[in-house]
């Protein structure tokens, strides 16, 4: 830290984004990235709009957001975009919480949320989970407190239903609700019809998985056109150009090929299932995850020592050091084939230990 850092930054812990190795070759389950390359409309659309990388990108993303508003059934002022969900997530943080709101969200989900909350000096609180991490909606009516929840959660994979979202937002009138559905099309129910019905209720979503474009970082929040005008208020406040030409082109020609996307996300829950079923076999613990990853503990062998060995193996896999989350590993789905070589070097260490 140099002697000019603001003190109000001198007890911030950054979050620790998973590895991205430029060197050696691994097989990458450790980001929740998608293994399917983008769309090839996708990837034109980025070429084309390359030509013209001397202009600035649209501040308002005009086209992007009318192709969005016409994909989810909304107006355009029920929609904002940003630099990955991670940044609509951040300006949620900015706008709706302060020393009166503290934010709040369950202790074990996206790590960001707890670094948002710190970045901007906003107080926060962590509900615990239920012993087998799944939440207990009670816990969550009339909190007075800005509500983050990632659904499904994260590192759990596990679901609320949307019956029980739409009691958590009926139950805190006053208050804010973010539901983060990075993960909503791997096979779960969306809240978002809600934030017609809602005017505390906004629901974040991402490129980076499904659509297969998490270099490109692109995310939107969908809410009522109130709470869209805050958070493009304070977007428009730190950096109108926070989503490039290429990236805004690249997902206009992702939303022209939803086929595509249905096919990826198709073929990453029928390995998931499979993956599921074969560490069963082998012994781990896991829950039926609803989303692009599993997260799983072995009995005879630690989440520390598992993940280890599998880098040795070439792949990689996400291992949290905290005491609720250590005996598990977040494994990332990868194609089928992939999955297949990973399944066979979890054999073969579990026959070493
Ligand atoms: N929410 C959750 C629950 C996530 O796991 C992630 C991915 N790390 C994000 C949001 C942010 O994703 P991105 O910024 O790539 O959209």
């Amino acid at each position: 830290m140099s002697r000019f850092f603001s003190t109000k930054y001198a007890d911030l812990v950054p979050y620790v984004p998973g590895e991205q190795p430029q060197g050696r070759t691994f097989i990458k389950l450790n980001t929740n990235e998608s293994p399917f390359p983008p769309s090839q409309k996708a990837i034109a659309a980025a070429a084309e709009a390359a030509r013209t990388l001397h202009l600035y990108s649209d501040p308002n993303c005009r086209r992007l957001v009318e192709k969005l508003a016409q994909t989810y059934g909304l107006e355009t002022s029920e929609i904002v975009c940003t630099n990955g969900s991670d940044e609509v997530l951040n300006f949620a943080f900015m706008a709706f919480c302060d020393a009166e709101h503290p934010a709040v969200f369950p202790n074990a989900t996206y790590g960001f949320y707890k670094v948002f909350a710190a970045v901007n000096g906003v107080p926060y609180e962590e509900i615990p989970l239920r012993p087998d991490f799944s939440i207990d909606v009670n816990d969550y009516i009339g909190l007075n407190k800005t509500i983050f929840l990632a659904n499904p959660n994260a590192p759990s994979g596990l679901m609320l239903p949307v019956g029980e979202i739409e009691r958590i937002v009926a139950g805190n009138p006053n208050s804010v609700v973010v539901v983060d559905e990075a993960y909503i099309d791997f096979g779960g129910e969306s809240c978002l019809p809600l934030i017609r019905k809602y005017g505390n209720l906004l629901v974040t979503r991402t490129f980076s998985k499904s659509r297969s474009m998490a270099g490109a970082r692109l995310g939107f929040g969908m809410a009522c056109p109130a709470l869209i005008a805050d958070l493009n208020t304070l977007r428009f406040s730190t950096n109108p150009y926070n989503v490039n030409s290429m990236t805004m082109a690249a997902a206009i020609g992702a939303l022209e090929d939803e086929a595509y996307t249905r096919e990826c996300c198709m073929s990453v829950c029928a390995t998931r299932e499979w993956t599921t079923e074969q560490l069963r076999e082998l012994g781990f613990e896991l829950n039926d995850s609803m989303t692009n990853f599993v997260f799983a503990a072995h009995p005879r062998i630690s989440g520390t020592a598992l993940c280890a060995r599998l880098r040795e193996r070439g792949f990689l896999v996400r291992h949290f050091d905290t005491p609720l989350l250590t005996r598990y590993n977040r494994i990332s789905i990868g194609s089928q084939a992939q999955m297949e070589q990973f399944i066979a070097a979890v054999r073969a260490i579990l026959e070493e230990v």
